[in-house]
Order: structure tokens, then sequence, then C-alpha cells
């Protein structure tokens, strides 16, 4: 994944096991803080990061017709903001990447999951508000 450097503005690329750590820039040598915003990724970032991350995920399934998923949109962006370097929030299609929608049998969106050691350990359909989400995420920190 890319991170991009706030002082030099240099695309870093972040290999997936470090993306919820404290990194610095390979040009400016600037600290590049954990990874803090919900990340867009594809099958094979997703498969990646699940296997590779030392962080719990939290995956929110969505759709760009699905108006509670435009809800739901801010919290995720909240959640991955107050829990950077702790929990990782990845964001999936679902009509982009059907196969993974179809994998995790996601029928209605909103949709949440947790993953940690590249299992599920959780999953729910519906709107969650940041806090909610944190406090599930609880049990795996
Ligand atoms: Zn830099």
């Amino acid at each position: 994944m890319i991170r991009i450097c706030t002082q030099c503005g240099t695309k870093n690329r972040i290999p997936a096991r470090y993306l919820s750590s404290q990194g610095r820039c390979g040009q400016c040598k600037s600290a590049l803080p954990p990874q803090a915003e919900p990340m867009d990724v594809n099958q094979a970032q997703f498969e990646e990061i699940l296997k590779e991350s030392p962080v719990p995920v939290l995956v929110d399934f969505w759709a760009a017709w699905c108006g509670p998923c435009r809800m739901a949109a801010p919290e995720v962006a909240k959640l991955a903001q107050s829990m950077a370097g702790k929990v990782l929030v990845l964001k999936v299609n679902t009509e982009e990447e059907q196969q993974l929608s179809a994998r995790y049998n996601i029928r209605s969106i909103p949709n949440f999951a947790i993953f940690a050691h590249d299992q599920m350990q959780w999953q729910q359909a519906g709107l969650l508000n940041h806090r909610e989400l944190e406090q599930v995420l609880a049990r795996w920190l």
C-alpha cells in the first residue's frame, strides 16, 4: 500500500505488516504515522493485509448505491482515526469484489466483519456508529 509523506510528498510503499506501525519516509526521513484512514482494497490487497496484519482488521463491505453505507462511511473513517495503530480498517466495494462478497456470504450491506490471525472473528449487517464498532473491536485488542 502507498503512504504519501506529508512533509515531502514522496509516495512510500508500505508492506502490509507495517501498515499499523509508525514508519519513516524513505526520502526525507520524516515520521510516517500509522494508517489512520480506511483503505479501499481489491481482493489481492485484502488477502495480503489479512494474512500479514499484526493487529485486528475491520472490514466495511459496501456499495455506492447503498444509502446506509454512505451514512456508515464517516463512522468508519472516525474509527480508523481513533484506533490508528491498533486496528486497520478496510473497505470492500461489493460490486467490484464479488468473489469476496460471495466468500463471506454478504447478503445485506453495510456489513462489518472483524478478522484476526487471518480468520473471521465476527460479522454483523446493518449500520453501526464508531463507538459501537470500537466496543466490538475491544474484544480483540
Ligand atoms: Zn518525506
